[in-house]
């Protein structure tokens, strides 16, 4: 059984990295920005209640995330482990998920600012089945296309220069000392996130040759 975190800023590849670390080790991907954005496509209540905030780049509230966060992994799906991305991401989620689960490790993806912005902006997603392209590393054929499902690639709703400026400040306001709280218990693997290409289809070839992130799975073995 393996209980992982992966933290990063956005752009940095978690999405792309977890679950390729998920299908190679067998652990299940929770993803909460997923998870919202899942509900913000079908129109939910709960979709209702985050879409603004999601568009504006701002955290949705930790009574929210939480619950989103213990239901899920209150499925016990999870017979290998479970790798959580996106979670958490300020001091009160992490006390409250300590509290909850014991961890084996958090793979933390380092990428300075500069590289995020412009890994950001040309990040685009299908419209029709949420997959992620990277405009940077790979372009689709026919351009503006899904590969997989010919659905319509459009930006993220929050990949803009906005909603990026206030996610990064938050990040370095509130999820570096959540960070700092995991170093101490020497949890944390730092993987350098720049030379892995992030989202190009998250269908990957290889795993082999699409990855740093077998990097960061290789840490772990
Ligand atoms: P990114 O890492 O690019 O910001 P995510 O997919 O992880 O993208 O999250 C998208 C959005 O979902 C966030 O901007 C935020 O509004 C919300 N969200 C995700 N995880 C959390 C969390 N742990 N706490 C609060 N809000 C969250
Ligand atoms: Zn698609």
């Amino acid at each position: 059984m393996r209980k992982y975190v992966i933290m990063g800023v956005q752009g940095s590849g978690k999405g792309t990295q977890s679950q390729l670390l998920a299908a190679d080790l067998d652990l299940v991907h929770v993803s909460v920005g997923d998870i919202f954005r899942w509900n913000v496509q079908r129109h939910t209540k709960m979709g209702a209640q985050v879409r603004r905030i999601m568009a504006a780049g701002e955290l949705v509230g930790d009574d929210l995330v939480e619950s989103v966060i213990s239901e899920r992994l209150a499925w016990h799906d999870w017979n290998y482990g479970f790798i959580v991305d996106g979670f958490p991401r300020n001091r009160p989620q992490a006390e409250f998920f300590l509290e909850s689960y014991d961890i084996d490790g958090v793979i933390h993806l380092d990428m300075p600012d500069s590289e995020v912005r412009r890994r950001v902006l040309n990040r685009r997603m299908c419209a029709n089945c949420g997959i992620n392209y990277n405009l940077l590393d790979s372009t689709p054929s026919p351009p503006g296309q899904c590969d997989a499902c010919a659905g319509e690639l459009v930006p993220r709703e929050d990949d803009t220069e906005e909603a990026l400026a206030v996610r990064l400040r938050d990040y370095h306001e509130k999820t570096n000392p959540v960070l700092d709280l995991f170093r101490r218990k020497e949890y944390v693997v730092t993987v350098d996130a720049r030379p892995a290409p992030e989202v190009t289809p998250t269908i990957r070839p290889d795993p082999a040759v699409t990855m740093s992130g077998s990097a960061s799975a290789r840490t772990f073995r």
